[in-house]
């Protein structure tokens, strides 16, 4: 019999991403519920749109009503990706954030309790363990959960739901954290999609405070192998850590790409600094890595070329 698997947030960038890859290297057949936020384009979804292993429904995962139209068959598992997820707006306002990214996931824990999926897998973040000085070693999956902004807060609280249902009903969830991806289709008010398209136009180029906070960068190609090796082979109640091993200072990214593009520097204009704006992201991917042979296959410079074709094409 055919497997399916629910994609949530399909239409956004790491869920049609996932999709793309998942119709190219795996059998299952892929439904995809998406709100369609401002996040979520359709257009992310047209390179498979006609493809006969995928279906679209239009619902939001926060209103229980609308996401009983997707279970009319039962799924493998569901890949939680679908959330709000930008910073900057949840320090604006938070409430959205408990909505999609807490409510939504108790709503998928709800329809796995009914067994109308067989597991889950919880897209997380390596921003729910917080901020590292530069001399910290980086985090495992056993670091604590310390979250220091809204967007981490509601996915940290996302990730404990997950965890206590594990405990509580052992329901077969697992959960991924991952560092910053980047390449095609992210929204362009993200970090690096925006230093390319403010480059593309010769427009300012943002740089929160002194430049020097550190990110880990992951090609989301190699995200979506990662969760394809936990779908198929991860022990429920486990976590795992995805990394890029790659950290970069925002600077050190943004000069990269200005390079890539032959743009002066002078486009870059410092700014206030973010609230409480995280120092530095790493992590440790040694179980993943143990566990399944996985690890980042394209490096920084690799990707980031992939990335700016991709804008380019688009916005160019
Ligand atoms: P995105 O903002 O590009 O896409 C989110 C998608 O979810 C959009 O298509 C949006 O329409 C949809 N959505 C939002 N609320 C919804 C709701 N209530 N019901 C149904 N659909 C809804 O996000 P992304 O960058 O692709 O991130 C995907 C997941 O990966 C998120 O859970 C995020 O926390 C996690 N993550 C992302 C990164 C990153 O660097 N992008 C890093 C770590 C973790």
């Amino acid at each position: 019999m055919q497997k399916n698997i629910l994609v949530t947030g399909g239409a956004g960038f790491i869920g049609s991403n996932f999709i793309s890859y998942m119709l190219k290297n795996s059998a299952y057949d892929i439904t995809n519920v998406d709100k369609l936020t401002y996040a979520g384009d359709i257009q992310n979804t047209k390179d498979f749109l006609t493809n006969k292993r995928y279906r679209f429904f239009k619902a939001d995962i926060a209103d229980k009503d609308q996401l009983k139209i997707v279970f009319d068959r039962k799924y493998e598992a569901i890949i939680n990706f679908a959330a709000e997820t930008h910073v900057d707006r949840s320090i604006v306002s938070a409430e959205p954030f408990i909505m999609a990214n807490v409510t939504g996931t108790l709503n998928l824990l709800h329809f796995i309790l009914q067994e109308k999926a067989a597991k889950l897998i919880q897209i997380s973040t390596d921003e729910v363990y917080g901020s590292l000085a530069e001399d910290e070693p980086a985090f495992t999956e056993m670091s604590s959960i310390s979250p220091n902004n809204p967007y981490s807060a509601s996915k940290a609280s996302a990730d404990l739901l997950v965890r206590s249902y594990y405990q509580t009903y052992k329901l077969p969830v697992m959960i991924t954290r991952c560092s910053n991806n980047y390449g095609p289709h992210q929204h362009p008010e993200k970090f690096i999609p925006k230093i390319i398209t403010h480059a593309l136009q010769n427009k300012e180029i943002p740089l929160y405070g002194d430049g020097q906070n550190i990110r880990d960068w992951l090609y989301v190609e190699d995200h979506c192998s990662a969760i394809h090796l936990v779908l198929d082979h991860g022990t429920p109640g486990e976590v795992f850590n995805i990394g890029g091993a790659c950290e970069k200072t925002n600077k050190e990214v943004i000069l990269h790409i200005l390079d890539l593009l032959g743009k002066p520097k002078d486009l870059i204009h410092h700014v206030t600094d973010r609230k409480g704006h995280d120092r530095r992201y790493s992590i440790h991917f040694e179980k993943i890595h143990t566990q399944f042979g996985w690890r980042p296959t394209v490096t920084f410079d690799e990707g980031i070329k992939k990335t700016i074709n991709w804008y380019k094409h688009k916005w160019g």
